[in-house]
């Protein structure tokens, strides 16, 4: 089993790089068949951590693309049923009667992905659909699903694959799962 020992914490592979490249090549040929005749798909990658899975899913998609970011920032006090989501960065363009595909690393409560889908709709794309790379379904607070799912995980943290503890470990191929000492 891959890891890393990352000092104060150790890093236990959770889904290894193949299988995440496998899994991307079924979504994109779905995506493909859901989005033909698209004439320009605009695919917005939530930032930070889905830069990467942005980065393989758009290679993998035969399909006309063009690539813009949001960033949004996620606080508040965890006793609160609603969060409250900043937008950093906005799009570059206008999504007006376009495709959009919205890119997501993780959706956990579900607060993150509701609130940058109702900003976007307001903007009133021709078709707007949502695919995460992973989803823990038993930590949802929003009533909120992807269209497309890479993997369901269990209540653990994760790192990796351009998802970051404290800024660190994006840069890992695979997902790994954060265990700290007892
Ligand atoms: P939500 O609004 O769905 O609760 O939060 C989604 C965001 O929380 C993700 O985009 C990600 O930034 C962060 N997040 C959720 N679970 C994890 C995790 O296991 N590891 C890391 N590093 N971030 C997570």
């Amino acid at each position: 089993m891959g890891g890393r020992d990352a000092g104060p914490y150790r890093i236990d592979e959770m889904i290894p790089a193949e299988a995440i490249a496998e899994r991307i090549g079924v979504l994109a040929r779905e995506i493909e068949a859901h989005f033909a005749g698209t004439r320009q798909l605009v695919v917005v990658g939530l930032l930070r951590g889905s830069f990467i899975f942005i980065a393989d899913l758009v290679r993998a998609l035969d399909l006309v693309v063009e690539v813009d970011f949001l960033e949004a920032s996620s606080y508040g006090n965890a006793m609160q049923s609603s969060r409250e989501v900043r937008i950093l960065k906005d799009l570059s363009s206008g999504i007006g009667g376009r495709d959009v595909l919205v890119v997501e690393d993780i959706v956990d409560t579900g607060h993150t992905l509701h609130h940058v889908l109702k900003l976007l709709r307001a903007r009133a794309p021709a078709r707007l659909e949502t695919i995460a790379l992973l989803d823990k379904p038993s930590r949802r607070e929003v009533d909120i699903r992807a269209t497309w799912v890479g993997f369901e995980i269990p209540d653990a943290f994760v790192v990796g694959y351009g998802i970051d503890y404290a800024q660190r470990d994006r840069n890992l191929p695979f997902i790994g799962q954060v265990v700290r000492p007892e």
